[in-house]
Parts: C-alpha cells; sequence; structure tokens
C-alpha cells in the first residue's frame, strides 16, 4: 500500500528528526556548560553534581534553533527562574513543542474554565 509506506517512512522520519533533537539539545547544554560557570543567571544559585540537572539552558532570544558557538544567546537558569522567564512570554520553547506532528498534545494544566462551571452551579 502506498499510503501506508508514506506513512512509516514519514514516522522514521519524524523519529530520526526526534532524535536529532534530542542530541542538539545535549550537545548545546553541554557547550552552555563548558562556557559559563555553574551558577543561575538570575537568582545566582550555584549547581553542581546531581543538582546540575536543575541547571537549564535558555535562549534570550526564545530560539532553539539559535545556537551561536560562543556562547551568546544562552543563559544559564535554574529550573524556578527558567519558569519565570518563560511566563512573561508564553511562548513555546520551555515547553514541549516537540510533539511529532499528527499527535495533539492536550495541555493537561492549563483550563481556563475549571472554574466557571462550579460558579455557575453556585448561581443556580
Ligand atoms: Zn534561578
Ligand atoms: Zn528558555
Amino acid at each position: 500500500m502506498e499510503s501506508k509506506k508514506k506513512l512509516s517512512e514519514k514516522n522514521r522520519r519524524d523519529r530520526i528528526i526526534a532524535e536529532a533533537r534530542r542530541r542538539r539539545e545535549q550537545d548545546y547544554r553541554e557547550q552552555a556548560l563548558k562556557i559559563f560557570p555553574w551558577v543561575c543567571a538570575r537568582c545566582g544559585r550555584e549547581f553542581s553534581g546531581k543538582r546540575l540537572r536543575e541547571l537549564t539552558v535558555h535562549h534570550k532570544d526564545h530560539n532553539h534553533n539559535n545556537n551561536p558557538p560562543d556562547g551568546s544567546n544562552w543563559e544559564l537558569l535554574c529550573l524556578y527562574c527558567h519558569d519565570n522567564e518563560h511566563s512573561r512570554y508564553l511562548d513555546q520553547e520551555w515547553y514541549e513543542d516537540e510533539t511529532p506532528s499528527g499527535e495533539e498534545e492536550t495541555p493537561s494544566k492549563y483550563k481556563p474554565f475549571a472554574d466557571l462551571d462550579s460558579l455557575l452551579k453556585d448561581k443556580e
């Protein structure tokens, strides 16, 4: 079947792309950790050993694909500060925006009308 073949090829390509992204992510993280001191650029907390996982690489222009080797687009931020940084802009970088196409991502936390129902019920 022609269409089936296409589909599995697409899946395969998606997997390869996802894998390449993961690798690239590790790459720039490693690079950034080489260039910068292991300190959160916002709150100044220091990280080492296992806790280094909590130190993340932020892209100043919020573009994941902009990874100059001199680190000029990177900033090391702890998870909290990174979260803060992104809640100001509401962009997609920090959140998983790499869902393979065809798979709907359901935002589980974001329920703008979750309270509305109960509010309306109270009025009844
Ligand atoms: Zn911080
Ligand atoms: Zn970021």
